[in-house]
């Protein structure tokens, strides 16, 4: 059971301005951080955890060897080299390092923010969504954060702000339902037609989040599906024909093809995770014109990108 503080507050990783591709106009972006799914290829693997992590920038480590000695667990080392590194399964992510590292090598991901707190920050950049701008709730997963998110949304359209969600779909029958009640355009993920695919690749079957597609079709929220496309996971041909078939069968108006990407990869090292497509190269945007080629066929706009 959550307390009421716990209901006022929501762990963010960011509040980022001037974001160009997370809806449209000029928007400021609130990146939540948790998230229920595993998706293998994830571009932003610090926004899982619904923890606050310690993110090692090896690049700006100057080996002072300072934060070995702050750390009462151990978990920042020497190699026989000199150089620093840091120990995840070791770490009481008490961050006693990031508070003596002189070159911000050391970074907390992640805090609690209160409601306040956020529109404050948010608020600051109100005059750039008159064009039709507005806030993104991304992530992570802003349904896994219900009870904030609300609040948050809440004290947003007081001040007539336009709210866009980006989702996995992935929730409670309940939660769902409640975001369908202020979000003003959903931009939904489809990652797999395939439900033992959907399992494999992100850790959960995909039949509850389309169930929530069609809650979404039917309460006539403005949307648009998602597709990211990744090697070796939901690019042949064959993946194509489905999706078509799928995005047909609900009458979706607007998709978006997101061609897979390495800008996140640096992030696993930062964290000391593995990652399976470290070695897959970032695909072209041309690369994807047959597929939406094809999608045009049955649904009105396609675009490659967000
Ligand atoms: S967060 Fe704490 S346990 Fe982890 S490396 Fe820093 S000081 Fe050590
Ligand atoms: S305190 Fe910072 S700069 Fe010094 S060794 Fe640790 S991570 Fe590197």
């Amino acid at each position: 059971m959550k307390t009421d503080s716990q209901k006022e507050t929501g762990m963010l990783l960011e509040i980022q301005r001037f974001c160009l591709h997370d809806g449209p106009g000029i928007r400021t972006t609130v990146f939540f951080k948790g998230c229920p799914l595993r998706c293998k290829w994830c571009s932003n693997p610090e926004s899982q955890s619904f923890r606050p992590q310690l993110q090692f920038v090896e690049t700006s480590c100057i080996r002072c060897g300072r934060c070995i000695k702050a750390c009462p667990a151990g978990a920042m080392r020497r190699d026989p080299t000199g150089k620093t590194y840091h120990l995840p399964e070791k770490c009481g992510s008490h961050f006693a390092c990031v508070a003596v590292c002189p070159t911000k090598a050391l970074r907390i991901a992640g805090r609690r923010w209160t409601v306040e707190a956020a529109v404050h920050e948010i608020e600051k950049d109100k005059v750039f969504f008159r064009e039709g701008g507005g806030v993104t709730f991304s992530g992570g997963e802003v349904l896994a954060q219900i009870d904030f998110a609300e609040r948050l949304a809440e004290a947003l359209h007081q001040e007539g702000i336009h709210i866009t969600c980006e989702t996995t779909g992935f929730s409670s029958e309940e939660s769902f339902r409640r975001l369908l009640r202020w979000c003003d355009l959903l931009y939904f993920d489809v990652k797999h037609w395939d439900s033992r695919q959907h399992l494999q690749g992100t850790g959960v079957e995909v039949e509850k989040i389309l169930d929530h597609l069609k809650l979404a079709i039917d309460a006539r929220i403005p949307l648009a599906v998602r597709i990211p496309v990744i090697p070796r996971f939901n690019d042949q041909p064959e993946d194509q024909r489905q999706f078509c078939q799928l995005l047909k069968k609900y009458q979706i108006q607007e998709v978006h093809l997101l061609p897979f990407h390495q800008f996140g990869s640096g992030k696993y090292q930062q964290l000391g995770l593995e990652y399976e497509y470290q070695h897959d190269k970032s695909m072209k945007k041309e690369e994807l014109e047959g597929f939406a080629e094809m999608l045009r066929q049955e649904i009105p706009k396609v675009q490659i990108g967000g």
